[in-house]
């Protein structure tokens, strides 16, 4: 309903008065958290559709009741005995509108307090109302309360609950219900769970194929543990996620969906999956689906399967290992009695095999033990303090250290949007805390608050604050510890300068100056403004298909991981810089937005002016993972430092290749192009000549006149084979010559074995024909071995070695002179 949100305020500007929809529900964080629940409950999902219907001052109440209860037991016509209603206890008038309805007596109308019955959007101002809930009687006695399953919750919008928590009430009665498909589907089919229904069963036949494909036991059961249920739940949510945008991290939404794969991957390891396997379940998701109703997850399966695939291979290599840690605890005999994971073991898991927590803590309860949490915390806490952890937002020491802060309604009023306000503006601190013991490194929350802290990939300001007292403190961490919460961490700029004055003016209700580092913050909004503008031109330029995969932004770069299955070309990269390139300089204002290019939804700062962002340009393409590729760029003042650098480049080539003078000013092109049509033609004349030269006869002068070979014999044991040495000129350096040379000679003549030597190193080239039982690399090692050389090897008919001195040829031929058999073994 948050599409709607102000049209419950006012009515007139909706631009209908009635609307139906149904829309993709996601309860697996935050105010609705389904996740615990999944696998357990015959009726939650992470991951449901909701049927809605909506009134912006169309209809009343009793209508909206009336349609509701017409539509359950007339149009798909349920037993009116097996439906009971509840309604908040204060609501007469809904509790008269029932009574008159036809076949619900009074006792089933029930009348609850406003914890069940009353809704709100979530903590913080917002439409609200009672609501009226339908229950279904599934006469399953062994269920308690649960016999009753909420199919449907009809909410009606009175008032609105303003900053103060106050409630105003609203113009007119406005209608928003909810009903859940896959519950309605469970009813309308007879089943005992939402699982069991026609939504779930490709998924299941499809986990079932795929665990007989990889050799698993299989039983059809899909009630025998929790498992599948969570494993197809898992599925479905992890997929709708990623082809909406969210991409696995260790922040915010980004860490819900990094919980539920994992979650997956070890049910997936508790029914025997020892390889990744997730993806292959997609196409039965596909089937699942098949209407068509959602068709960005058929386009966008590329991308969804390589991101689902690459947290399966970084989740699948830790999982065994961290599971085979935590198993012997709970055997370990010294914990029978308090069936407690030591804090330690927890922590291991998380740290350095990547469990959620959450995940530890249902292990744990799947055994009937507990996780002492606070201990966990505090163990990140200390390694926080050595400052070895790169956890940041989340659930981290520093969200620990606020959490009274949040009950006590500490909500910062951020003004670094505000150029005017990032430096020498005075704040008064709201609440203070030490991070340990020594009260030198403090979290405070101030307002109003300028510096910006980390979200969406954003690194967070820094800057510096005045004291009252006048000690300045650095600001080395700005954070979001909770919804609407902000807290910065500060160092004295000088340990020694720390005096109780100091100390005193930290508390609460002291004022002090801010400064944000200016400078460094312009560098970021420049690279975050660019990372929006690089993902609209990544779309426009390679494909819709084309999603984020993860970013970075700092002050001086930044960097875009995304979905595609082949490098971008050096058109393509040309293209993409030349677009962003020209909308910069267009100078679109305001920014935050971007219009009609960019439309992501985003709370990090941004450059006021588009053109803060000229010159944009791509430091390098390349790849992170199967299917993922990373462009890091850089735009402003870094990208200019980048041109500079390239401008001496092109300055010194220049200079070296006496570019310069030419007519046309474009010197070093014309220079390289020539320089490349002189090698190439050079090429050709040397490749020529290196034939002749390969064919020329040996003619280098020796002792023995011009006669530069010899023909002799070298003794094999058995047999007795002729040779012929040649000595080489030794001054061609190209390795191809000799090669070239001894597969001519052994063509030529080969009734010898040839022997070629140039300097200290030796061929020994022979014709497999004429020689069926001699191997060249072995006649080398002989001849090696003789007149002393190193080793040596190759292929039957050609090996090559090096020998210890340069004068061996003159002892190759005295040998074979004053010996009849000159090279023996
Ligand atoms: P429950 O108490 O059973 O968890 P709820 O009070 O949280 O339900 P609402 O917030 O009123 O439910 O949501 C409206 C409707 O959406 C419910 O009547 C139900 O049909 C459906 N629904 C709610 N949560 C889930 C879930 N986790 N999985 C499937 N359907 C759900
Ligand atoms: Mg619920």
């Amino acid at each position: 309903m948050v599409q709607f949100k102000d049209y419950f305020r006012n009515p007139a500007i909706a631009p209908f008065k009635q609307a139906t929809s149904i829309q993709k529900c996601m309860r697996a964080g935050g105010k609705h958290n389904d996740l615990d629940n999944v696998g357990y409950t015959p009726r939650h999902h992470t991951f449901f559709e909701m049927l809605g219907n909506f009134s912006f001052g169309g209809h009343s109440k009793s209508r909206a009741i009336q349609m509701a209860w017409r539509f359950l037991t007339e149009v798909i016509q349920l037993p009116k005995d097996r439906l009971r209603v509840t309604v908040l206890a204060s609501d007469q008038e809904s509790y008269d509108i029932w009574k008159n309805q036809e076949g619900i007596p009074e006792e089933k109308i029930i009348r609850c307090d406003t914890k069940d019955n009353f809704w709100t959007m979530g903590e913080g101002s917002g439409p609200c109302g009672p609501c009226t809930e339908i229950f279904w009687d599934t006469q399953n006695d062994s269920l308690g309360e649960d016999r009753w399953l909420e199919i449907w919750n009809l909410v009606f919008m009175q008032h609105y609950r303003n900053e103060q928590g106050q409630l105003e009430n609203l113009p007119i009665v406005c209608v928003d219900t909810g009903m859940g498909l896959e519950r309605l589907a469970s009813v309308v089919q007879n089943k005992v769970n939402n699982f069991e229904t026609d939504v779930f069963e490709p998924l299941f036949k499809g986990l079932h194929q795929v665990m007989i494909d990889a050799g698993m036991e299989y039983s059809p059961d899909i009630n025998a543990s929790p498992h599948k249920k969570i494993i197809v739940d898992h599925l479905r949510a992890m997929s709708f996620l990623i082809a909406d945008g969210v991409i696995p991290s260790n922040v915010g939404r980004g860490y819900v969906l990094r919980r539920i794969i994992r979650r997956a991957l070890r049910s997936g390891n508790q029914l025997g999956f020892t390889e990744p396997f997730m993806t292959k379940l997609y196409p039965h998701l596909l089937e699942s689906l098949s209407d068509g109703s959602y068709p960005e997850m058929n386009f966008r399966q590329d991308s969804i399967k390589a991101i689902i695939h690459q947290e399966e291979e970084i989740f699948m290599g830790t999982l065994s290992k961290g599971l085979a840690l935590l198993e012997p605890v709970f055997k370990q005999k010294d914990l029978m009695d308090s069936k407690q994971i030591p804090a330690e073991v927890a922590f291991k898991l998380y740290d350095t095999f990547g469990f959620p927590l959450d995940l530890t803590v249902l292990i744990a309860e799947e055994r009937g033990w507990t996780v002492d949490l606070a201990a966990v915390e505090k163990l990140r806490q200390k390694q926080q303090e050595q400052g070895r952890a790169s956890w940041k937002a989340g659930s981290s020491l520093m969200q620990s250290k606020t959490l009274e802060w949040k009950e006590q309604g500490i909500f910062p009023t951020f003004t670094g949007y505000q150029r005017e306000m990032l430096t020498g503006q005075p704040s008064t601190i709201l609440a203070s805390q030490s991070t340990n013991d020594v009260t030198e490194d403090m979290i405070l929350s101030i307002e109003p608050c300028p510096f910006y802290g980390l979200g969406g990939g954003q690194s967070p300001d820094t800057g510096s604050v005045t004291l009252a007292n006048g000690s300045e403190w650095r600001v080395v961490d700005v954070f979001t510890p909770y919804e609407r919460g902000l807290a910065i961490r500060i160092q004295p700029m000088s340990e020694d300068s720390l005096t109780e004055q100091d100390v005193l003016c930290l508390h609460k209700g002291f004022q002090l100056m801010t400064f944000v580092d200016v400078k460094r913050r312009e560098g970021v909004a420049a690279h975050h403004s660019a990372t929006h503008l690089l993902n609209a031109a990544l779309r426009r330029i390679l494909g819709k298909s084309i999603m984020q995969a993860g970013s970075l932004v700092e002050p001086e770069r930044l960097r875009f991981d995304f979905t595609h299955g082949k490098p971008v070309d050096q058109i393509q990269i040309r293209e993409i810089e030349d677009w962003i390139n020209a909308v910069a300089l267009q100078s679109v204002q305001p920014v935050v937005k971007f219009p009609k290019v960019s439309m992501e939804l985003c709370g990090g700062t941004h450059v006021e002016d588009l053109s803060k962002i000229y010159p944009f340009k791509i430091l390098s393409e390349g790849s992170v993972a199967a299917g993922t590729r990373r462009i890091e760029a850089a735009v402003g003042k870094a990208a200019s430092q980048f041109f500079i650098e390239q401008d001496r480049m092109v300055t010194r080539l220049n200079q070296d290749l006496k570019a310069y003078g030419t007519s046309t000013g474009n010197g070093l092109d014309l220079k390289v192009n020539k320089l490349k049509d002189q090698v190439a033609e050079l090429s050709r004349q040397y490749g020529r000549l290196l034939d002749k030269l390969v064919k020329a006869p040996d003619s280098i002068p020796t002792k023995q006149g011009t006669l530069n070979f010899v023909s002799a014999s070298i003794d094999l044991g058995a047999t007795t084979v002729p040779v012929k040495i040649h000595e080489l000129d030794a001054d061609i350096q190209d390795q191809d010559y000799y090669s070239k040379r001894a597969n001519l000679l052994k063509e030529q003549e080969p009734e010898a074995v040839h022997i070629l030597i140039w300097k200290e190193n030796m061929v020994v080239a022979l014709d497999q024909k004429h020689f069926p039982k001699l191997h060249a690399g072995k006649v080398l090692k002989s001849v090696l071995d003789h007149i002393g050389g190193g080793k040596g090897g190759g292929q039957p008919q050609l090996a090559r070695g090096r020998m210890t001195d340069q004068g061996s040829f003159e002892r190759l031929v005295q040998l074979s002179q004053a010996d009849e058999q000159p090279v023996t073994r």
